[in-house]
């Protein structure tokens, strides 16, 4: 029996997830650990609180205990801007003329225009649990610190925001929404701590990099008393609060007796799609489903596709802790035409495990076909997509697109993480017919990778 599927597919609150659900849980082979650079052990509890939060180090450091529960603050909270729809994308699957079934989880109805909120308002309530007077954190195209001055002005915490010059410059209405939420914005590389100084002298006239304003922002943090630093992706910790997504995804699936055979997710440290496949990865690591899920990256900052499994720096400036992931090496700094988001070096190390034992794939896709799906997309299904949720559209139209030649009915599902209403010089530049693919060299990405900490 088939229920006919509405448009949109929402849940009520109180069906909305009471807990978290931490995949590592279900993993054999867990994410190696973050190892202390100095010493090569891994980093203790003890040591990881002087950066962030004690509650925060919990939830990184516990690969065992599979759900944790969502105070009942932050399900208030939550409860503002969700459950989001997960909306059945009917016109996108006429245009495509595909018998493919398309639905995407729409994460962009707040203010920060993502996924990041999710993360966010639960890192500034235990950071006010813990009686600390304000964070500090680093942010690319913005969304992050947006959520993250959302966050900590609910809870009345100073917020303290490293934004990469390059974005800084192309957006400046993002620096004022945080600011109407009270935050500061400086641009990153910055004279006001001795990694900025230090990179600038390196690299003059740099636009920036996220490793770097994660530099920036851990160095304030440890500096400052009364302050932690608090990270938007790539942790265990935001893949954890991220859950939420894939929760309340398959809820909704599951009501319509709706079972997907691809989840796609674009990915830049990895929390929206580490959020988003949590449940049924859950079902696959436990051998009860089997599904086919799919990280989207950019080709010119594609760390899964082209990246070497191995540890190494979170940031530009060396001082945060090592992590074994898939990475470009810390030193790689996206060129600067690129337009998308999802600029980071390497890639969360729970999915990058996951990876490496072959329970997802990776493509790799150019900024201007991300684009033209971006406007496929806006023009059927009303909504202008953030560039980094379309890299994401790509992929599915492109299944889309093999399901008809095969004439395949597949169920898709993938991420829309957010909207795009501050990237419009991208947008600009794509109409203009100026955007262009830089996709680095094997040369280049040699380069980095050959200045990889040697452990
Ligand atoms: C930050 C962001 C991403 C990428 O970050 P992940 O941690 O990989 O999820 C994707 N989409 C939007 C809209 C974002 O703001």
């Amino acid at each position: 029996m088939s229920k006919e599927i509405p448009y949109k597919i929402y849940l009520e609150e109180d069906e909305m997830p009471k807990a978290w659900y931490n995949m590592r849980a279900d993993m054999k082979n867990k994410p190696a650990p973050l190892l202390n650079p100095g010493t090569g052990a891994p980093m203790k509890a003890e040591e990881l609180e002087g950066v962030f939060c004690s509650e925060l180090v919990k939830q990184e450091l516990d690969n065992d205990t599979a759900y944790f529960e969502i105070p009942e603050e932050i399900r208030k909270f939550y409860k503002m801007y969700r459950p989001s729809p997960l909306v059945r994308a009917y016109c996108l699957e006429k245009k495509l003329g595909t018998p493919a079934k398309i639905y995407y989880k729409f994460e962009g109805n707040n203010t920060s225009g993502s996924h990041k909120l999710n993360s966010a308002i639960a890192q500034a309530y235990y950071a006010k649990q813990q009686g600390l007077k304000g964070v500090t954190t680093e942010t690319g195209a913005g969304q992050w610190g947006t959520a993250l001055s959302m966050a900590c002005s609910y809870f009345d915490l100073d917020c303290k925001v490293y934004m990469v010059k390059v974005s800084y410059e192309q957006k400046p209405f993002r620096r004022e929404v945080m600011r109407t939420y009270g935050a500061s914005v400086t641009p990153s590389p910055s004279m006001d701590t001795e990694v900025g100084k230090k990179i600038l002298a390196e690299h003059p006239g740099t636009t920036g990099s996220l490793g770097c304003a994660i530099s920036e922002a851990v160095e304030v943090a440890v500096g400052t008393p009364g302050y932690r630093y608090v990270l938007g992706s790539v942790l265990n910790q935001v893949l954890l609060h991220q859950s939420v997504i894939g929760l309340e995804t398959k809820a909704a699936l599951d009501k319509y007796d709706i079972t997907p055979d691809i989840i796609i997710g674009c990915a830049g440290g990895g929390s929206n799609l580490g959020g988003l496949i949590s449940p049924f990865m859950g079902e696959k690591l436990r051998g009860e489903k089997d599904y086919r899920i799919i990280a989207v990256e950019p080709a010119s900052c594609p760390s899964f596709t082209r990246g070497t499994y191995a540890y190494d720096f979170c940031d530009t400036g060396m001082v945060c802790p090592l992590s074994k992931m898939y990475t470009l090496g810390s030193g790689f700094i996206p060129a600067p035409n690129h337009a998308g988001g999802l600029r980071y070096h390497g890639m969360s190390s729970t999915l990058s495990q996951l990876y490496a034992d072959g329970y997802m794939e990776a493509r790799s896709v150019k900024q201007t076909e991300v684009f033209e799906a971006a406007e496929m997309f806006a023009r059927v299904e009303g909504i202008l997509p953030a560039p980094e949720s379309s890299h994401a559209i790509k992929a599915a139209i492109d299944e889309a697109l093999k399901c008809k030649e095969n004439n395949e009915e597949k169920t898709i599902v993938f991420g829309l993480t957010g909207t795009g209403y501050f990237d419009l010089v991208a947008y600009e530049k794509f109409h203009d017919g100026v955007m262009e693919d830089y996709i680095p060299s094997d040369e280049e990405i040699a380069a980095s990778i050959a200045k990889l900490p040697k452990l």
